[in-house]
């Protein structure tokens, strides 16, 4: 079938046979379809959506595109965590190794930050050595000798989704939510799981800002995934601040290890009590504990006992990573960093945070990107003194930002002090981490 007969079809407003879309996937991989056809058809997908069948059908293609991991030799259950997306979002380095200390195996293929999000590959490679190139092999061997591996995506995994997405961002066809599920489970689906828990994000540092958006992408999700036999649940949470006491990328790893080292304080509670409630998932959906009450039991157990923090040791030892940071969480800081604080201009109540601008702002000063190709910084960052709800006088400090030198300051401190909206009345509702 040629693609002009596809698209047309897809136009108006038909649904396309395996056939079709195994055709049009076939023609993305070995390029018989061209740019401005594919783009068409991502357009025709945008603008109708897709009809169950056509969203397995298409993830189930884009998946075969590629190779899938073979965990048939590990005997234990398989299990990964796939965050939409957020700032200060650092649950991975929590979660993984929590989850191996109760004995679900986790191969973590995860991303790089883009904008103003932030990714696990580049908060890993702020320790030094740490390698996140792994090959196949290298992933499986990590897997079995530590429990879990965290590795960027090989160009072998749904290469598809390579092509699909790069056309997706020069289309504006990127936010169609059967587009993302098939994005995103493609390459999930190829990890051989036997459980999938979604953290979608919903806020002002999200990409799903708007709560009805988030819950229909979370039920697609769950759809799609359990139609591939990997139990997937999902559990929406709040991005309408940044996660946890910091954001950027030494910052964050340093802050899971004091929460992994028992060494807590109050802005991380948010960071350790999301990682426990999707962990806590991920240990029922595998049939290690029987009620959440239980999952959460064993949980406080790997952390209280130090085998959570024993399992992120042995894996950063196995990935050529200093494994001393464990030990010294300190080492991550760099102290050639000035610190300045953003101080509030007015007495009043904290009643929303532009999570998106903090996230912006630190990824202006390197550390993120804005564009793919630009170089990290990973030692800078921002740290979260006041959080929503909470009082501030007057000249009193909201954050601090962990910078170079006074030119980065200049560049971000007004959009940083701006994120902060402080009204006289208190709010009245609760901020909830997990939302129902
Ligand atoms: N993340 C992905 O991997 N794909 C999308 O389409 C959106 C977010």
């Amino acid at each position: 079938m040629r693609p002009q007969e596809i698209i047309a079809k897809k136009r108006d407003g038909k649904i396309l046979s395996r056939r079709e879309i195994n055709a049009f996937i076939t023609g993305v991989t070995d390029e018989t379809w061209a740019d401005y056809q594919t783009s068409a058809l991502l357009m025709a997908m945008f603008m109708g959506g897709l009809a169950q069948e056509e969203q397995n059908t298409l993830t189930e293609a884009m998946l075969n595109s590629g190779e899938r991991l073979d965990f048939s030799e590990i005997d234990a259950p398989l299990a990964d965590k796939h965050s939409t997306g957020g700032v200060g979002d650092k649950t991975s380095l929590i979660i993984a190794p929590v989850v191996a200390a109760c004995g679900v195996f986790v191969p973590m293929i995860s991303g790089r930050g883009l904008g103003h999000t932030g990714g696990t590959l580049d908060k890993l490679e702020a320790i030094r050595g740490y390698n996140v190139n792994l090959s196949t092999e290298e992933f499986k061997e990590t897997i079995k000798i530590c429990g879990f591996a965290m590795s960027g995506q090989t160009a072998k995994i749904a290469p598809a989704d390579k092509k699909l997405y790069a056309l997706r961002d020069a289309t504006a066809t990127v936010e169609s939510i059967p587009l993302i599920v098939a994005s995103i489970m493609s390459k999930k689906l190829a990890e051989g799981l036997d459980a999938l828990v979604l953290d979608v994000k919903t806020g002002s540092g999200a990409f799903m800002q708007n709560f009805d958006d988030a819950k229909n992408l979370a039920r697609a999700l769950c759809k799609t995934g359990n139609a591939f036999g990997v139990k997937t649940e999902a559990v929406i949470s709040d991005m309408n601040q940044p996660l946890g006491k910091f954001v950027g990328n030494a910052l964050e790893v340093f802050e899971c290890v004091k929460i992994l080292r028992g060494e807590i304080d109050e802005q991380m509670r948010a960071t350790l009590e999301l990682s426990i409630e999707l962990a806590a998932r991920m240990l029922m959906l595998c049939g290690v504990a029987d009620t959440i009450q239980d999952s959460r039991f064993k949980i406080q157990d790997s952390l209280d006992s130090g085998e959570a923090l024993e399992k992120f040791r042995q894996n950063i030892e196995c990935q050529n990573g200093a494994a001393e940071v464990c030990d010294d969480p300190e080492i991550l800081l760099d102290k050639n960093l000035i610190e300045v604080e953003v101080k509030s201009e007015k007495t009043g109540f904290i009643t929303e945070i532009d999570a998106g601008a903090i996230g912006e702002s630190i990824s202006r000063i390197g550390g993120g990107r804005i564009k793919v190709e630009d170089k990290v910084d990973f030692a800078v960052g921002y740290e979260c003194v006041k959080k929503l709800g909470d009082r501030v006088n007057s000249g009193e400090t909201l954050g601090a930002i962990f910078c170079r030198n006074r030119a980065q300051t200049h560049l971000i401190y007004e959009k940083l002090a701006n994120a902060y909206k402080i009204d006289d009345e208190e709010p009245s509702g609760k901020f909830e981490l997990v939302k129902k």
